[in-house]
């Protein structure tokens, strides 16, 4: 099999209301469709949600390096040979940056590999390790009685773990965190991201303390993702268990922060790592150190919260899933496509694996063409 042709279409996703955090404030999500063709017929589909400021992608350098850089590289090839792939754009092209361009291009291999073999994506990187994903939602800055409202209609739904962002005011975030405590029930799981929006350690530190008495199973990203020494300091003045987000990106950084002692848990997203292989080098280097990974993503469609889902369910390490569903408050207002799949177990909403060969998606050609927007400037 070889491959014939590369496309890249760019689409905005809005999504069903505004999503606010420490460093950002989005109304639409981003979104480059790869569509990766081949001579025996099979086409490949990946999805990049850049955020420029966790890799500086945006929308449109995503269509650029691909089309420029990355799309004429794997003309001809076999996409089975993924590992001779990446090591093209790191060691023959000398990429820099541009980590979602390279996922998005990286999935729809996978994604082909899958199809050509008649398997689900997971089983290509070690098969399921459980049937089943724990399902969260994610809340942006909000008042606390509109939190509160959403965490109830979430648990009435068999929601049980929420993601609270915080980063504000260390008081402000402490009225948002016993909001949603107060709504989900003493049972529930709560993690809270300060997406480097406290002012620097002390200052984490001081609002850490304040989240601590509402049962928070750890705290992500409290200070400026380049600074490990403050995420350090942090971690050795509080109880809550440190996750670093935006300070890990691939294996190099991933090793920094083991080397500083710098955190109990590694967020890993494709869009951050540069696709699938990297991402399975950042869990290895996690795993040795100790360390355990949650799956987070960049506010993907179904297409790119699949390949979260099977790389989640397939490595053990990876101890938690964060990543809402386009159907949720937080989602979008119209997916690209079909497959995610949940079912209630005793109560709770599980994230199960789509079913079909790769990444195991429809696309849904009329929402596509419905968002796909051109170049602005
Ligand atoms: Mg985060």
């Amino acid at each position: 099999m070889r491959i014939t042709a590369v496309h890249v279409e760019t689409l905005e996703l809005p999504l069903k209301a505004p999503f606010v955090i420490a460093s950002s404030a989005l109304a639409v999500s981003p979104c480059d469709l790869v569509r990766v063709e081949t001579d025996e017929g099979l086409v490949g589909y990946g999805e990049a949600c850049p955020a420029y400021e966790f890799t500086g992608d945006t929308l449109w350098t995503v269509q650029d390096v691909i089309g420029e850089y990355l799309a004429p590289s794997v003309i001809g090839k076999d996409p089975c040979q993924l590992e001779a792939i990446v090591h093209c754009w790191q060691r023959e092209l000398w990429t820099v940056g541009n980590q979602a361009a390279q996922a998005a291009l990286e999935m729809a291999l996978w994604d082909l590999q899958g199809k050509a073999l008649g398997r689900p994506l997971c089983d290509l990187i070690g098969g399921r390790t459980r049937d089943g994903l724990t399902e969260e939602v994610t809340w942006g800055w909000d008042s606390p009685e509109a939190l509160a409202e959403k965490t109830r209609a979430m648990r009435a739904e068999g929601v049980t773990a929420f993601k609270i962002k915080v980063g504000d005011l260390p008081e402000r975030d402490a009225e948002r965190v016993a909001a949603v405590r107060a709504a989900a029930g003493p049972d529930a799981r709560l993690t809270v991201d300060a997406n480097q929006g406290w002012l620097d350690a002390r200052t984490a530190v001081r609002a850490v303390k304040l989240l601590e008495p509402y049962g928070i199973a750890f705290v992500e990203q409290p200070v400026r993702m380049d600074d490990l020494e403050a995420a350090r300091f942090v971690r050795d003045h509080v109880d809550v268990p440190i996750a670093l987000d935006e300070s890990v990106r691939g294996p190099r950084e991933a090793l920094a922060c083991v080397k500083a002692g710098a955190c109990d848990i590694f967020v890993v997203k494709l869009m951050k790592t540069g696709g699938i292989l990297n991402a399975l080098k950042v869990n290895a280097i996690a795993e040795a150190a100790g360390i355990s990974v949650t799956m987070g993503n960049m506010g993907e469609s179904s297409l790119g919260l699949a390949a979260h889902l099977h790389v989640n369910i397939a490595l053990a390490n990876v101890t938690h899933w964060d990543a809402d569903l386009p159907s949720r408050p937080s989602g979008h207002r119209r997916d690209i496509g079909s497959g995610l799949r949940t079912e209630l177990r005793d109560g709770v909403s599980t994230m199960l694996i789509p079913e079909g060969a790769g990444l195991g998606i429809t696309l849904d050609e009329d929402a596509v063409a419905a968002q796909r927007v051109t170049r602005r400037w």
